[in-house]
């Protein structure tokens, strides 16, 4: 008798799993039909995530590339920020180390001097366009300046009209502080965490992979296993949001911080910065997320290629590929060869050439090391930074 209903127990449990699948992914191919659906993301997300490969994050909105353009004395204005994306995306060779380039709203609709869309030049190479979504952070009142990340007003209307420009991919970057009181707060990590799936699911509506960008800045003197802690519980929030809003994690990119020690705190080698990160990663990310592609976060281009090499070297079992999505790590030298002078920009494109090449062997765990000058080895970081 008891076997009886031991079995008609596991036999009605097995029908509700089943039921509870069948409805997760009707409801994702529901969602998700009006455009290339479930399939036209997942294999985006996937051909992103091609090992030897990554993303080159050219989306500073035009603030933030105003402070780059001020550091080698250019004016920011539209022709010379078209000047700076036409260097970095007709780099002979470069598209062969890159899946996709992340673009600003301005740079989405920009052409060539000679008149080919940027779109269409990152289509003809390979590269899957991706288009920057948030608009930007706003103090949580009541906190210690922790932050939301606003734009999801009018996302869906924005993202259809970005899919339609040839954009395939999407960011939104979420901004969490280590600090003294505790921080981040309960509060601030739920808020980003449940924003990010939010923005991930429209993003998802309408034909984009979104790529979810918790990061945790560097900023304070936190010891390396501080940040462990910090970025296993915030990405362990962020992944209960994106399944509590049903997002399709084959479809998606998780963009986190590297494992590092405060900014102001010793300095530790690329081995163990790899150790933490491939440890905080495993505990926190499903093996249905086909990559991650880190941030830079204001370390050196050296660093940066550094501590990815460092992961990719590490034997343990890694379910996701763990590629680039720098921004200053992969420009810095770059910019400042080119000093926004013609006659430099061939040797602004070897610069950038060479840190394409450099992160893409750092995804294969076989960087040398040394593919720049000292420069490259300047750290980036900027206190408080706002992207
Ligand atoms: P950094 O690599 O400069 O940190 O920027 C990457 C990025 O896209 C941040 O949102």
């Amino acid at each position: 008798m008891k076997l009886l209903i031991l079995l008609q127990y596991v036999f009605c449990k097995q029908i509700l799993i089943c039921l509870e699948f069948d409805y997760y992914w009707s409801h994702m191919y529901c969602v998700l039909c009006k455009y290339g659906g479930a399939d036209e993301l997942i294999k985006t997300a996937k051909y992103i995530a091609t090992p030897g490969k990554g993303i080159l994050a050219a989306d500073e909105s035009t603030g933030t590339i105003g402070k780059r353009l001020a550091s080698i004395n250019v004016e920011n204005v539209e022709p010379n920020r078209q000047a700076l994306r036409e260097l970095l995306f007709t780099t002979p060779g470069a598209f062969q180390y890159l899946s996709g380039v992340i673009l600003f709203e301005e740079t989405l609709y920009q052409s060539t001097a000679a008149g080919t869309p940027f779109v269409d030049v990152l289509k003809a190479g390979g590269v899957v366009p991706g288009i920057k979504v948030d608009k930007g952070t706003v103090d949580i009142a009541g906190t210690n300046g922790e932050t939301t990340t606003q734009g999801l007003d009018s996302l869906g209307a924005r993202c259809a009209k970005y899919y339609e420009a040839g954009a395939r991919f999407a960011k939104w970057r979420a901004v969490l502080k280590i600090g003294a009181a505790g921080e981040p707060s309960e509060l601030a990590v739920k808020q980003n965490a449940e924003g990010l799936a939010r923005y991930a699911l429209i993003c998802q509506e309408n034909g984009l992979v979104p790529i979810v960008e918790p990061e945790i800045l560097t900023d304070g003197a936190h010891d390396i296993k501080t940040c462990a802690a910090v970025t296993e519980r915030v990405l362990a929030a962020v992944y209960k949001s994106l399944n509590d809003h049903k997002v399709l994690l084959e479809g998606t990119l998780l963009k986190p911080n590297m494992v590092t020690p405060g900014s102001d705190s010793p300095k530790v080698g690329a081995e163990v910065i790899g150790e933490y990160t491939v440890a905080a990663l495993r505990r926190t990310v499903p093996p249905a997320v086909p990559g991650i592609v880190f941030l830079s976060g204001g370390q050196s281009e050296e660093e940066a290629s550094q501590n990815l090499n460092a992961m990719n070297k590490l034997e343990v079992l890694k379910p996701w590929t763990l590629t680039f999505s720098f921004g200053r790590a992969l420009q810095q030298s770059t910019i400042k060869k080119w000093g926004g002078k013609k006659e430099n920009v061939a040797a602004a494109q070897a610069a950038f050439l060479a840190r394409c090449k450099a992160n893409s062997e750092a995804t294969l765990g076989k960087y040398g090391g040394a593919a720049g000058d000292a420069a490259t080895s300047e750290s980036l970081y900027v206190k408080g930074y706002t992207y």
